[in-house]
């Protein structure tokens, strides 16, 4: 089955440092198998990135890891490649979990690792999140060797029985620092107890901060920690911009003048695409209506929509089918 490429050409054009290593070293030089090495060049994976040349031989130790890197620079890969190399193809169960803060990363991570793992014959992936029906679900637990799903979707599976733990050896905590914030900590809690004492446990995050830090003392066995970055959590390649509002006593005096200098700076910067966050869903729907009468239309993304249609936003920022995607914190509802 071909699959398309799904990681950046290095060469195309200018790449950070936080992306590009300096040595001349590919991914054979990793020692992972011959099926895996195959996948991430037809995924065009060619050359490991700074993290993934550091994490992986460490995970595929077998130990306990953390990996802490800014988003964006190849952690999805880290673990996927672990998670592929660990798996027994002749295995029919769930051998890896892969716990995710959003619905939008399970499906990520699906597609990556079906891309990195398109030479290994009989390798199931499958995304276990809410707003999917359970009948679904059901029929993919069937065939599935590795489960990525949010944490409330997953801690119902597992409590009415439709999800067997038991051959579970890997766990894996994407996004730590949101998964370990309070809203999932009990349903992390109640997963984690459910799973075979006998696993490895990856957690990878782009910041560290002291809560994760207690979490994971919960969950890790004196884990080994590889960090990079860590006092700036913001890419290279990447322009923030901000501008200062004075506050109105009426709010929407405030949005509006929000919106005003938004337009100012996006008729004044020239950009491939641009991510918005709002933290309100209300507001990025007027926000998207109101860029779309000033000549800039935008796609918007936030937990009220029903699953399809944020499936389908992504899907279109990914394909460059919209320049600009307005999107509210997902977290917070992916637990449903
Ligand atoms: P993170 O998980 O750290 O946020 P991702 O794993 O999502 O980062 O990687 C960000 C982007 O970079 C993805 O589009 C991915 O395909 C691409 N990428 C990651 N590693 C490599 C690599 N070694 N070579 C080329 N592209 C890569």
């Amino acid at each position: 089955m071909h699959r398309r490429v799904i990681a950046h050409r290095l060469n195309a054009k200018r790449r950070t440092a936080d992306v590009l290593i300096n040595d001349k070293v590919d991914f054979s030089g990793l020692i992972l198998s011959k099926d895996e090495i195959k996948g991430l060049k037809s995924a065009g994976f060619e050359r490991p990135s700074p993290i993934q040349l550091k994490a992986i031989p460490i995970g595929r130790c077998g130990v306990d890891l953390i990996a802490q890197a800014k988003s964006g620079t190849g952690k999805t890969c880290v673990f996927s490649v672990i998670a592929l190399e660990s798996i027994i193809l002749t295995m029919m169960s769930i051998q890896v979990l892969v716990l995710v803060p959003t619905r939008e990363i399970a499906v990520q991570i699906k597609d990556v690792m079906n891309s990195i793992g398109q030479h290994m014959q009989g390798l199931h992936v499958n995304v276990f999140i809410g707003g999917l029906s359970i009948e679904d679900d059901k029929n993919k637990l069937k065939l599935c060797q590795i489960a990525i799903g949010t944490p409330g979707r997953v801690k119902h599976l597992i409590d009415s029985k439709l999800l067997s733990t038991s051959s579970i050896r890997l766990l894996i905590l994407d996004e730590a620092d949101k998964l370990l914030e309070e809203n999932f900590q009990d349903q992390i809690n109640w997963i984690f107890s459910t799973l075979p004492e006998s696993k490895q446990v990856l957690a990878l995050s782009a910041t560290y901060p002291n809560y994760l830090s207690e979490h994971l003392q919960k969950y890790m066995r004196n884990p080994t920690f590889v960090c990079l970055n860590a006092m700036d959590p913001t890419l290279e390649g990447i322009h923030h911009y901000f501008c200062t509002i004075p506050s109105h006593s009426l709010p929407h005096k405030t949005f509006d003048e929000k919106v005003n200098h938004l337009l100012v700076m996006l008729s004044q910067i020239s950009f491939h695409q641009c991510l918005i966050f709002s933290n309100y869903q209300i507001r990025a729907k007027n926000l998207s209506e109101t860029l779309a009468k000033n000549g800039f239309p935008s796609t918007h993304i936030s937990g009220g929509q029903g699953q399809n249609e944020r499936l389908d936003a992504m899907r279109k920022l990914k394909e460059f089918k919209c320049r600009i995607l307005i999107s509210t914190d997902l977290g917070n509802l992916s637990m449903l």
